[in-house]
């Protein structure tokens, strides 16, 4: 995903990729580490976009519920569109006391 040419800000600077928070969702983007300037390639708009649909499918109130011995909770259906599927693989990891990361294999 890194950029072949460089695009110089208004201060001088060249605008380096960098993974940040923008509408409180991680993305990548072009920021000029001077004035802090911020903008999106076209790919990262992109990628951008894809994320921001990722957020709707995924991010959600769930209640935890029985599945036969276990406790589970469920995933929408529409997590499809983004590769999920039943019988995938999947990795849990704790984040701090209160919260933990489903990530996709
Ligand atoms: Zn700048």
């Amino acid at each position: 995903m890194a950029p072949t040419r460089k695009i110089k800000c208004d201060c001088g600077e060249t605008l380096q990729e960098k993974e940040i928070e923008l509408d409180h969702i991680l993305t990548y983007a072009m920021v000029c580490p001077k004035c802090s300037f911020t903008t999106l390639t076209k790919d990262q708009a992109k990628e951008f976009r894809k994320r921001i649909e990722f957020h709707k499918a995924i991010d959600q109130e769930k209640q935890v519920i029985r599945i036969g011995n276990s406790m589970g909770i469920t995933f929408p259906e529409k997590l499809s569109e983004f590769g999920i599927s039943v019988g995938k693989k999947v990795k849990v990891e704790a984040i701090d006391g209160r919260s933990f990361k489903v990530i996709l294999a």
